[in-house]
């Protein structure tokens, strides 16, 4: 398919590099392509970022059917820009489609489109260091409908734009309250797929932490309230002894590429990680055992996030004395290496625009 595009007569003025912050700003294009049922995928184009005109009675403004993926570009040189890892977020982009009920795409037309993209707007892939390029791909349902099924109609959307470095002064660890009331997701439910509708599920005890002077919540499993699965919106690691711990992919969890990243460095180093059942008991009891040594999330965002604190029904426990975890740091460090290719990538993660 040949992908139209349609040049801005009205290019914007880039932000300052030095004060970004995180989705507010957007490039001066963006990627879309339509899909009817019987004609699939089609009129792939780049147009001038802007609003679209939708019906009021498009199904994903009542029924939610939306995924999206978050991904991001790198600067690497005056002339090079890099993505990290894109074919995972392709792939985990199809594995939502099917759970919704959307049509596949084409993953390799969705990298080509992806790139073109940012290829007519790579002055805005910004260049201090930590900044980079947030990709935003989505897809939302759009036939106007109230019937509840499966839209017959959809929006393969793309939109861009600058985002600051994540930490401004080096890796925070953060404050975190274990969730023993709402839950974000149960096996046989969204929680796997990358779909708007979680986020909407996760915003009450989200609200609730943060009025307790807590930044994110560490969700526990929906029906016993007992196993860790996520840390807000990132995958979670526990260094407990000499094993790594993550909880493993059991249904509600979403299949983080920045976990999988994590989970694929560190055998390489050859450390001891498990992807098994961990629950919150088994967290405190390694606490008071001195076995905790510490705690992180890991996400496309902020990559690793250190955890600094925990509380668990009113018991708070410190971890790395609330400093920055050895492992936070080195896998922090050579996540961020690999991406901005200031390290090796053994793994051929990078590609370039
Ligand atoms: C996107 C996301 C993650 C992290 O995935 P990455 O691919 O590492 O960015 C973790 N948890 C949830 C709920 C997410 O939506």
């Amino acid at each position: 398919m040949e992908i139209r595009v349609e040049l801005t007569k009205n290019p914007k003025a880039k932000p300052d590099p030095e004060n970004l912050g995180f989705g507010n700003i957007f490039s001066d294009h963006m990627f879309i392509m339509d899909y009817t049922d019987g004609k699939g995928w089609h009129n792939p184009r780049i147009v001038p970022y802007g609003p679209i005109a939708y019906e009021p009675s498009i199904m994903v403004f009542h029924y939610g059917q939306s995924i999206f993926e978050g991904l991001k570009a790198y600067r690497i040189s005056d002339e090079q820009v890099v993505l990290f890892r894109p074919d995972e977020n392709m792939k985990r982009l199809n594995k939502s489609c099917d759970r919704m009920c959307i049509p596949r795409v084409d993953e390799e037309f969705a990298i080509e489109a992806m790139k073109k993209l940012i290829s007519i707007d790579k002055d805005w892939v910004p260049n201090a260091p930590g900044t980079s390029l947030y990709i935003r791909p989505f897809i939302i349902a759009t036939d106007p409908y109230l019937g509840v099924r499966p839209s017959n109609t959809y929006h393969f959307i793309i939109i861009t734009g600058p985002v600051g470095a994540y930490y401004k002064e080096g890796l925070n660890p953060v404050k975190i309250y274990v969730e023993s009331n709402y839950v974000r997701a149960v096996a046989g439910g969204l929680g796997e797929a990358k779909a708007s509708a979680n986020y909407a599920a996760s915003l009450k005890a989200q609200e609730v932490a943060k009025k307790k002077g807590y930044t994110q919540v560490l969700w526990l499993d929906g029906i016993e309230k007992k196993y860790v699965e996520e840390v807000g919106t990132m995958n979670v690691f526990f260094v407990i002894g000499d094993e790594i711990v993550t909880p493993e992919l059991n249904g509600s969890i979403l299949p983080g590429i920045t976990r999988k990243s994590c989970i694929e460095l560190l055998k390489h180093w050859g450390l001891n990680v498990a992807e098994r059942r961990l629950s919150i008991q088994e967290i405190y009891e390694a606490h008071d055992k001195g076995l905790l040594k510490e705690a992180f999330g890991t996400g496309t965002a902020a990559v690793i996030s250190p955890i600094g604190e925990l509380c668990w029904n009113d018991r708070k426990i410190t971890l790395s004395n609330g400093h920055i975890g050895e492992l936070s740091q080195k896998l922090y460090d050579e996540l961020t290496g690999i991406q901005y290719c200031t390290k090796p990538d053994p793994f051929n993660w990078v590609t370039k625009v």
